[in-house]
């Protein structure tokens, strides 16, 4: 059967990527792998949830296994409303959409807002899993460049006959970069977004995993401080407890104004009616009791490897090769030499270096980038990170 003719044109757009084919090959033991970006799980609130868990069955069971409301769970809504709050976004849960991780946010914000053709601003690079999530819903792509002072008109005459959308940036500690965007900027792309007219995406997941330097407010707090009231705002803030107690639990929230999170409570009950309502009090009750004390644990553990890392690549990568140094979150991004491929070079070190890392084209909307990969400190120790380090630096060195 010829299932081309029966699928729908948007699916021409959402490819299996060749990466994640070839990443299917690690889980042989002796592979040193700096490709995944996901939490250590030696770091999860085991017992806790244990406990969480067990409470909800023990004495709520009736509410915990059946069905709930497409908001969400309002004592989770509670906390994550005052978590807000401690952000300088004053709100209510009114203003609280959970979602099935902030995934399920980015699918629901691209519904909402992208008709095929309009234009969607990211970074070169961003968040692959953004573009899969955007690219159901046919957009076209413009680079967003908040060093540059790219003219608002010029966005809008490249959107032409389309329309410019919104801008979606990962603030903090971007996967794939592990940069931040400095205060200036994003005070400038909320000048950019009011010249425009659209709305911005603000993909604040490791927000909480800083290991040094200042928090920076988030771009909501600051229009929030522009405006007066968060349901004047056009940010959409995601947030996402994957990065913080457990991402197999898929629970995520979208913060914004009232108009925007009702329309999306539309989506939910269209998509799946709710979240989980047995993990949403999980994590009611596991965010409720320690929170800020695990999270003051998995930071000191991911500082302790990103400073690996940085110490390691300083060690052995050759002249020509730059990095980015993070301030948080779980990610590294080197930039090779132009004339090398970060594609070839995972081949070639997965065959003879067994060490694994993402090419960094996948991350750019036009398949640019070819010279760049990211490197995920967050789930290998510190003595494996510096072998995995001299390695590469030798293949590099090499090449
Ligand atoms: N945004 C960014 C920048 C991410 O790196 C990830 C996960 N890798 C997500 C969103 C989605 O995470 P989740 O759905 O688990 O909240």
């Amino acid at each position: 059967m010829d299932w081309q003719q029966i699928f729908a044109t948007r699916t021409t757009r959402m490819k299996a990527s060749e990466i994640r084919e070839l990443l299917k090959l690690l889980d042989q033991p002796d592979i040193i792998s700096f490709a995944g970006g996901i939490p250590d799980p030696a770091l999860f609130p085991a017992e806790a949830f244990q406990k969480a868990l067990g409470d909800a069955l023990t004495h709520n069971a009736d509410a915990a296994l059946q069905y709930s409301v497409s908001e969400g769970y309002g004592p989770l809504r509670d906390w994550i409303a005052a978590e807000m709050g401690r952000l300088d976004v004053p709100c209510t849960r009114d203003n609280i959409l959970i979602t099935s991780g902030s995934q399920q946010a980015l699918d629901y914000l691209g519904k909402l807002m992208l008709s095929p053709g309009d234009t969607a601003l990211v970074g070169w690079p961003t968040y692959l899993g953004a573009l899969g999530a955007f690219n159901a819903y046919e957009p076209r792509y413009d680079k967003l460049d908040p060093e540059t002072n790219r003219a608002a008109e010029d966005y809008a005459q490249a959107a032409a006959p389309g329309r410019v959308k919104f801008a979606y940036t990962s603030v903090d500690f971007a996967n794939p970069t592990g940069r931040t965007l400095t205060g200036t900027m994003r005070e400038r792309l909320l000048d950019l977004a009011e010249e425009l007219d659209i709305a911005v995406i603000e993909d604040a997941a490791y927000q909480s995993l800083r290991y040094d330097g200042e928090a920076l407010a988030p771009i909501l707090a600051r229009e929030i401080a522009r405006k007066g009231d968060i349901d004047a705002c056009r940010t959409l803030y995601c947030g996402s407890f994957s990065k913080t107690l457990a991402p197999g639990l898929r629970v995520g929230w979208v913060c914004g104004a009232q108009d925007v999170i009702q329309q999306m409570v539309l989506l939910k009950q269209a998509g799946d009616l709710h979240s989980s309502t047995l993990n949403q009090m999980a994590i009611a009750a596991v965010a409720e009791a320690q929170f800020d004390s695990h999270v003051a644990r998995i930071r000191a553990a991911y500082r302790t490897r990103r400073d690996a890392m940085l110490a390691a690549l300083e060690e052995h990568m050759p002249e020509g090769v730059t990095w980015t140094r993070p301030e948080g979150g779980m990610f590294i991004w080197l930039t090779l030499p132009q004339h090398m491929r970060g594609d070839e070079l995972l081949a070639r070190s997965l065959e003879t270096e067994r060490v694994a890392f993402v090419p960094g084209h996948a991350f750019f909307a036009d398949g640019s980038g070819a010279n760049t990969m990211r490197l995920s400190f967050s789930r290998t120790d510190a003595d494996a990170i510096a072998q995995g380090i001299a390695r590469l630096g030798r293949l590099i060195s090499a090449a």
